[in-house]
């Protein structure tokens, strides 16, 4: 078959689809790498044991296909029924089946548009807006505040009308990439106003001082997104939950893969569950390590948006952005920058070890003298 002929063989929306880009992970000696968000500190001891422990003959079998002790222990935590959560390959694997299950494919130009709707906030978590093309549905962006902050109600009622009338919509709280919090009396407001389904992406919450779980068992509309990856050191094993309405709930788990989430990983969130408290002493830490950094930043001359996250995003003097990240990679530090208008002024910094993060300032500071 002739190459051309080949391409034709794809759907056009694929071929024509611009694909999420994840951060890179490079297998460079000696790198730092503050680019993806990754806890620096390795899951809890009891953790690691308990999974090297199942890598037995229980491999030939399938895993439990709807996550049910781990649904039953999350429950248990979040003081509501099993029959409110759903697990996935990480929480990416359900914010995806959130937009098949609750919007529309299409791009009509009638009334009916906004159940074809994917609206999120610009900037935010850039998958967002590929899950939407992907499913050949409506991208909707609305902005934030020029400081990253969310508008109020009224704000975006002037603004933009049909704001509350996305099928479904996705609030990265706290924001993703500025860090910024949006509180939860005005996530509260928000939610009251949506009419579509709203999914509170919680992806790094245990940074933050509160947390809008309580959202997800008040309306029957609104989901919360959590997931073992940043805070609990469990990227590698890809395990996500949504927590919310039973019906919404139970639409989800009718479109899941019938075995979603593998095996090793639903070990290793149940083990997680039994060792909260060490995970708390580290996002201590992690916090610790950020407000130090934040602040040792700000005195170089870099305006810092503050964080409730485990990264920090700050515009950097002297060079733009993008030569920053270019000078940090030079002397093997990885930090993250994006391409798109809202953020390109800034570099999003994950916040590591207390010693990455002096090698990180040490490495500034000389960039900064030259
Ligand atoms: N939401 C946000 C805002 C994120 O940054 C990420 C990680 N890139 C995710 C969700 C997905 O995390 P995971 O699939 O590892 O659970």
């Amino acid at each position: 078959m002739r190459e051309q002929d080949r391409i034709q063989l794809v759907r056009t929306l694929v071929r024509k689809l611009q694909p999420y880009i994840p951060g890179e992970q490079p297998r460079i000696k000696g790198l730092i790498k503050l680019n993806t968000n990754e806890n620096p500190y390795p899951p809890a001891p009891s953790v690691l044991e308990t999974v090297r422990a199942a890598v037995d003959g229980r491999l030939r079998l399938y895993p439990n296909p709807t996550c049910a002790p781990l649904r039953e222990r999350l429950a248990k935590l979040h003081r509501c029924q099993p029959e409110n959560i759903v697990v996935g390959n990480g929480s990416d694997e359900l914010l995806a089946m959130a937009v098949r299950a609750f919007v529309e494919p299409g791009h009509p130009y009638n009334n009916g548009r906004f159940r074809h709707t994917v609206q999120y906030f610009d900037p935010s978590y850039s998958l967002y807006p590929v899950l939407a093309e992907m499913h050949g549905s409506v991208a909707s962006a609305t902005p934030l505040n020029p400081d990253f902050t969310m508008p109020t109600l009224q704000e975006l009622r002037r603004g933009r009308a049909h704001v509350f009338n996305a099928a479904l919509t996705f609030i990265t709280t706290p924001n993703a990439p500025s860090g910024r919090s949006i509180p939860l009396a005005q996530l509260d407001k928000l939610c009251g106003a949506h009419r579509g389904v709203v999914v509170l992406d919680e992806a790094y919450v245990d940074f933050a001082g509160e947390n809008a779980m309580s959202l997800a068992l008040k309306y029957s509309h609104v989901l919360v997104a959590r997931t073992f990856s940043k805070a609990y050191s469990l990227c590698f094993q890809r395990v996500g939950y949504f927590v919310g309405n039973s019906g919404l709930i139970g639409a989800l788990h009718k479109i899941r893969d019938s075995y979603n989430v593998n095996g090793l990983g639903q070990v290793a969130a149940l083990a997680t569950l039994d060792a909260l408290p060490c995970y708390r002493d580290g996002f201590k830490r992690i916090i610790a390590t950020r407000e130090r950094v934040s602040r040792e930043l700000g005195l170089l001359g870099f305006e810092v948006i503050p964080s409730a996250t485990n990264f920090i995003m700050a515009q950097p003097p002297k060079f733009p952005a993008a030569e920053w990240l270019k000078k940090l990679r030079d002397r093997k530090i990885l930090v993250r920058w994006f391409s798109q208008p809202a953020v390109e002024e800034y570099l999003r910094i994950t916040i590591g070890t207390d010693e990455e993060m002096d090698l990180f300032l040490k490495e500034t500071r000389s960039i900064l003298k030259k």
